[in-house]
């Protein structure tokens, strides 16, 4: 069984997520939310509608959402309200989040694990195309987070994530494309097929077959959802 989970990173795109998984409900889900480049532009009209797509059932999670302090497109404290306000979405709707995390390894890390008000259910979810080290991979495992590797897994600079690759138990990972970004190469289209050349780099991190690593994340992707 192949499954792809497509992403929102603001209204229209999140709109737009579930129209894709809508028309195409064998291959595809959706997920919604504005991502912390898109926090600044967002009205108060695109939030509701955003929490209204939330509890579709053919949107299995909340996401893209998180913090960048690498690019800072929108404010930090911006990005930190709009975290909090749709990780308290997702536990409402019970359902799952993508976190986005670029340069936020410890507040993203911190505020995942924070317990009690103002949320007062533990959220779960993915950390995707992860780029922390082995030891966040296992803190946000033990408290029954995933990570998601991208591409750059292959890139020998990713030490933090090649050595989470290497050491995480199954079941606390998935794959993903990053698409459109992350392509690989001048001219190369990143697209879902770049997926077996993430499987294909982690099957040899952890000396497993690609079909060992596909079965795994599908069982994992059905977890995560099942919950
Ligand atoms: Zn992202």
């Amino acid at each position: 069984m192949v499954r792809l989970l497509v992403p929102g990173y603001d209204r229209r795109s999140s709109e737009a997520a579930l129209e894709l998984a809508a028309a195409h409900p064998d291959l595809l889900d959706a997920a919604v939310g504005i991502h912390p480049h898109h926090v600044a532009g967002a009205a108060e009209a695109d939030w509701r509608a955003v929490e209204r797509l939330a509890a579709e059932a053919q949107v299995v999670a909340v996401g893209e959402i998180g913090l960048d302090f690498y690019r800072n497109l929108s404010a930090p404290a911006a990005q930190r309200d709009a975290f909090e306000r749709q990780l308290a979405l997702a536990v409402s709707v019970e359902k799952p989040v993508l976190v986005h995390d670029r340069d936020a390894h410890e507040d993203v890390t911190a505020t995942l694990l924070a317990s009690g008000s103002p949320r007062p259910v533990q959220v779960r979810g993915v950390l995707h195309c992860f780029s922390g080290d082995a030891a966040m991979a296992f803190r946000l495992a033990a408290a029954g987070f995933l990570v998601s590797f991208a591409l750059p897994l292959s890139f020998r600079s990713a030490q933090g994530p090649r050595a989470a690759a290497r050491a995480l138990p199954s079941g606390t990972f998935l794959i993903e494309t990053d698409a459109p970004w992350l392509a690989a190469g001048a001219g190369r289209r990143n697209e879902p097929t770049t997926a077996l050349r993430v499987a294909a780099e982690l099957a040899a991190l952890r000396g497993v077959t690609v079909e060992d690593i596909a079965a795994q994340v599908g069982r994992t992707y059905r977890a995560l959802l099942a919950r």
